[in-house]
């Protein structure tokens, strides 16, 4: 298949890229390489990748045709999308309408790339795909909510007006190699601080829960959802469920650091909880993610531990 990943250069793209230049596809990767980086597909330039430096957002008329199209662009961790909302939601909107555009153009399989931060602080717990969410719609993460539920919108009325084969995955918080030590996340944030021996920064008094997904067991949920007809929402994400406090004991000891826990104020509109419902991607796509967290943050603490410029850059 002849693919376009945008955000390919990014954390999630670059491992797509990856899989599917392995696999014998033949991969376009659109970035503007505002929070991805050249290095992370360095490695695929030579193979059957096409990198194009664009911004999404601005317009999308590549020569085609396009098998499927997988929209990833985005800025996806809480520091970067506050830091940059006007893009967040430009990119969510414009962006999603003109690779929904491209898509069709070609009749090619379309697939965007959600967010379980569609359900914001939810109610209902753990997050069944049919939950309708608890979004602030001013509140400052807003721009990245709402912008994937615009894009979630738009994507359905192309499949359902135009035809587009369309489908949606909502992807809940994802950790491994390739992540930026500067993208002010909880598992960058931890290992960075657990390795060069600063506090650990616990926001808020650490009760708040997420669920950590290893990357490869995520992408593996990408490309079976690109390969299939669904149209979903699917959600993909690890259960695996930990408090943020026990979270970052569990880094301290993975890492065998001496760093102590400090408590810092909690960001406005974080969500209490957070873990995914994953039967549908069970029944539907035959997923179900594979590698346990202790397992999957002893690679990643590994990947960081040799990368030592990397860590000194990140303001921690
Ligand atoms: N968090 C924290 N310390 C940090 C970074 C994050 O306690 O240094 C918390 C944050 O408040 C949230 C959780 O960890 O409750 C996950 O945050 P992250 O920014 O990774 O992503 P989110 O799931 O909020 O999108």
């Amino acid at each position: 298949m002849r693919i376009l990943i945008t955000g390919g250069a990014g954390f999630l793209g670059s491992h797509l890229c990856e899989v599917l230049v392995a696999r014998g596809d033949s991969v376009v990767c659109v970035d503007d390489l505002s929070s991805g980086r050249l290095e992370n597909i360095g490695h695929l330039r030579h193979e059957n990748l096409e990198f194009i430096r664009a911004d999404v957002s601005q317009g999308l008329d590549l020569p085609g045709p396009f098998d499927a199209v997988a929209h990833l662009a985005s800025p996806a961790s809480p520091p970067l999308y506050l830091k940059r909302p006007l893009e967040t939601l430009a990119v969510g909107s414009a962006g999603t309408d003109h690779a929904l555009r491209l898509a069709g153009r070609d009749g090619a399989r379309f697939l965007l790339a959600s967010t379980s931060e569609v359900y914001g602080d939810p109610a209902v717990h753990p997050q069944p795909e049919d939950y309708w969410g608890n979004v602030n719609p001013i509140g400052p993460r807003s721009v990245y909510d709402e912008a994937k539920r615009f894009a979630e919108a738009l994507t359905m009325a192309h499949g359902r007006t135009l035809g587009t084969n369309v489908g949606i995955v909502r992807i809940f918080n994802t950790y491994g190699p390739r992540m930026s030590a500067a993208d002010g996340r909880i598992v960058t944030n931890f290992i960075g601080q657990a390795l060069t021996g600063q506090p650990l920064t616990v926001y808020g008094d650490g009760s708040q829960t997420r669920s950590f997904c290893y990357v490869d067991d995520l992408v593996r949920g990408l490309v079976a959802m690109i390969d299939s007809d669904q149209t979903g929402p699917i959600n993909l994400g690890n259960p695996e469920e930990f408090t943020v406090g026990d979270f970052a004991r569990l880094v301290i000891a993975l890492t065998g650091s001496s760093s102590p826990v400090r408590h810092l104020p909690l960001p406005a509109d974080d969500p209490t909880r957070r873990r995914p419902a994953i039967e549908r991607a069970e029944a539907l796509l035959g997923w179900r993610p594979q590698v346990p967290v202790t397992d999957g943050l002893a690679r990643t603490i590994e990947w960081f531990q040799s990368r030592p410029a990397e860590l000194a850059e990140a303001t921690l």
